[in-house]
């Protein structure tokens, strides 16, 4: 089938997995090796790594803290902000990842207080919102840059000078933005990204932390990362999020415009031709290469049965008993109807125009299918 689910995650880059490939076998070095050329080289690769994803954000090689991802680096920012911190308020969105829900869930078991902004139907926040919120006790602000299900990306600028008046931390899962749209650290105390979702490798990620930020470790060990985040460094990863953060630095301006015409494309032509479409998410503000569609008077789990041409999703949650709808569709005030007929087009690097054109009158070809299925039953 046809890859359309770059957000759940991307196929690594030849020449990002040509980096990487001697860092596994001749250059196997430990990086905290210090007394031969091993491990002198394998330390120098992860700095200038270090280097390429620090440059894309706008910020210094110190600042960058390597994880396993962004579910680690959300989990080290939370819980290590709420740790080191006396105040025990954090303030999030309701459509946030669960690697953020969760965390905050957890926190609040610890004792913690957490608000849960609700979005408008576009998905949307407002700055006021955060603003209204705030209390002397709040402690972070988390809010993440762009959407996975839908690709809304939220006022993070705004925000941040909110947070950043008030005193008050404020951090950003920004794994769907990294690679996608021009980000900086500007204002921001915490970032995480992950290097799954821009063609690097998976199981590697990084947290930004701004200099002086409070920050408990959350994983005790040897002093790696400067004392940040033990446990011996994923060489060859490390080396992929760099070279793959590299890359998408490099075409990132051309990529969004392509994608945004490839997307267009697709949208423009399923509203058209399938009656009861309508696009989830704000329009405005949104990720270029994302689209989420509400498709009415259809089983949405039929839908995705019938969708055997193209790889996609939507945000359904399966658990062993019942599918549950999308929290982050239902946030923005869809009927459990409508989440569940509700699929995810995320294009990426390798979509192609025939790969859309296919898609189209596959999508087409199956709605009304499912639809007549549907009476029928
Ligand atoms: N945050 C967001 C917004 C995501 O889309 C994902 C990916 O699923 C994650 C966090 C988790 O990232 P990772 O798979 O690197 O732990």
């Amino acid at each position: 089938p046809i890859y359309l689910d770059y957000n759940a995650t991307t196929p690594v880059d030849s020449r990002v997995l040509e980096t990487m490939l001697p860092w596994f076998t001749e250059q196997f070095g430990n990086a905290a090796s210090r007394t031969h050329l091993y491990g002198w080289e394998a330390a120098e690769a992860v700095e200038i790594a270090r280097r390429q994803v620090a440059r894309i954000l706008g910020a210094t090689e110190k600042e960058i803290v390597f994880t396993s991802g962004a579910t680690e680096s959300n989990n080290l920012a939370l819980t290590g902000v709420f740790e080191a911190s006396s105040k025990k308020h954090f303030i999030t969105v309701q459509t946030e990842h669960k690697a953020i829900l969760d965390v905050c869930a957890y926190l609040e078991k610890l004792g913690g207080e957490v608000t849960y902004l609700a979005p408008d139907t576009d998905g949307l926040i407002t700055p006021q919102q955060v603003s209204d919120a705030l209390r002397p006790d709040t402690a972070l602000v988390s809010v993440m840059w762009a959407n996975n299900e839908t690709g809304v990306i939220q006022p993070i600028r705004e925000l941040a000078r909110i947070c950043n008046e008030r005193g008050v931390l404020f951090h950003s899962d920004a794994t769907q933005a990294v690679g996608k749209l021009p980000v900086s650290v500007e204002g921001i105390d915490l970032l995480s990204l992950s290097a799954h979702k821009l063609y690097g490798p998976k199981g590697i990620g990084a947290l930004y932390v701004r200099k002086g930020t409070p920050l408990n470790i959350q994983m005790h060990g040897g002093g790696h990362e400067r004392g940040r985040r033990s446990g011996t460094l994923n060489v060859p990863g490390i080396v992929g999020l760099g070279k793959a953060a590299e890359l998408a630095q490099q075409t990132l301006t051309q990529e969004a415009e392509r994608l945004a015409a490839l997307r267009d494309q697709l949208e423009t032509q399923l509203l058209q031709q399938i009656p009861g479409t309508r696009v989830n998410g704000s329009r405005i503000s949104r990720l270029p290469q994302v689209s989420n569609l509400a498709f009415e008077a259809v089983d949405g789990e039929a839908l995705l049965i019938n969708l055997t041409r193209i790889a996609v999703s939507n945000g359904s949650a399966c658990t062993s008993a019942s599918v549950l709808p999308s929290h982050v569709l239902k946030a923005m005030d869809l009927s459990d109807d409508l989440a569940h007929a509700s699929v995810r087009f995320s294009l990426g690097r390798y979509t192609t125009e025939e790969n859309i054109a296919e898609a189209i009158s596959h999508v087409v070809a199956m709605v009304a299918k499912t639809r007549t299925d549907f009476l029928v039953m």
